[in-house]
């Protein structure tokens, strides 16, 4: 079973089904649910960030708390809402003063920037496991609620896209999976300043949301990046019950990344995660209004591939024969 078989078998419903009634405009299956604020429409999202499992122990604090908000700020901007608000929940290991004043540090300079305030949350120490003397603390576990709204008339999900539609993506991808090969050593070393390069975008994510929000009418459908690129476009091709095909040489990649072997390359671009790029869809008469919203959000967007009816994702190389990558698959937490 994969984390979306499990999520659509055990946990998908009818959003109204029990008591939300017309409250709910938009539930499980996008970036995040939309809610009726009134004269506007609220959206909600939570992420969960587990210790050894979404980052190593030593991981740098003040980037924890960056990147811990970062994902949350990532969906709001798939969606095209404007950050407000956010609720903290976690689990320590331990109650470490200075651990915490850095974690507080990358948390709320981010917080700050973004407009968005902590308004609750809940805190609790992990258990201890095991028994004896190998009583271990339980993982440092940090899960964030996020709140942001934007007006009727602007939702856009994952379902929304069309045949025919340019497929757009920011920034560039493949960096965060390819600082964690350095982390476990599958790839050779790399020159000191790429490795910071690549760290750098796995700790501190940049989450696009002045782009998400000028993107408002523009994008047809939107996702954040968070498992990888080709995994990520497949949400937009269920839910939009269409294929596409992508333009390897079409996707952005960063200089460091260019700098490593051509297979390297793919698998970090197309099936690593972590970048928290936008990937988004928008009728091919809106790409002069992609380029303005680009430019107003100051943030580099790429055109790398088109929506078509059928079903399935090819990529291309730039003879367009379709590249031979069978058997890879973006980043699944229940993948056996
Ligand atoms: P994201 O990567 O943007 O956080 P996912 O693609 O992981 O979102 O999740 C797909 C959808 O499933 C989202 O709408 C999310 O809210 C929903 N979802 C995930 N886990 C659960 C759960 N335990 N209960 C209800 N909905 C869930
Ligand atoms: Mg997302």
């Amino acid at each position: 079973m994969t984390e979306f078989e499990l999520i659509e078998r055990f946990f998908a419903r009818a959003a109204g089904a029990k008591g939300a009634g017309t409250l709910v405009q938009r539930g499980i299956g996008d970036d995040c649910a939309l809610i009726d604020g009134g004269d506007r429409w609220l959206a909600i999202t939570t992420d969960l960030l587990v210790e050894h499992s979404h980052f190593l122990s030593d991981v740098d604090p003040a980037a924890l708390g960056h990147k811990a908000l970062a994902v949350n700020l990532s969906d709001l901007a798939a969606a095209g809402a404007t950050p407000r608000c956010f609720q903290l929940a976690v689990a320590l290991p331990r109650a470490d003063a200075q651990w915490l004043d850095a974690f507080c540090g990358g948390l709320f300079a981010l917080a700050d920037q973004a407009g968005c305030a902590l308004i609750g949350g809940d805190t609790t120490r992990a258990p201890r496991i095991g028994g004896g003397d190998r009583n271990a603390p339980g993982p440092l576990t940090i899960c964030i609620t996020a709140i942001g709204d934007l007006p009727k008339g602007a939702e856009r999900g994952r379902d929304g896209a069309r045949a025919g539609d340019d497929i757009w993506l920011s920034g560039t991808v493949g960096d965060a999976r390819m600082a964690l090969a350095l982390r476990r050593g599958e790839s050779e070393e790399v020159d000191a300043a790429d490795a910071v390069f690549f760290h750098a975008r796995m700790q501190r994510p940049t989450p696009r949301n002045a782009l998400g929000v000028a993107l408002r009418g523009v994008a047809s459908a939107a996702v954040d990046v968070s498992d990888g690129l080709s995994g990520d476009l497949g949400h937009i091709l269920k839910r939009s019950a269409l294929a596409a095909t992508l333009l390897w040489n079409a996707i952005p990649i960063s200089d460091p990344l260019s700098r490593q072997p051509i297979a390297q390359q793919q698998a970090c671009a197309l099936y690593g995660g972590d970048d928290y790029e936008l990937l988004f869809t928008a009728a091919s008469a809106e790409r002069d209004a992609v380029q303005r919203a680009a430019a107003a959000a100051a943030t580099p967007v790429a055109r790398i591939g088109r929506v078509e009816s059928g079903s399935g994702l090819r990529i291309v190389d730039a003879a367009g024969v379709e590249l031979g990558l069978r058997g890879q698959r973006s980043f699944d937490h229940f993948a056996e």
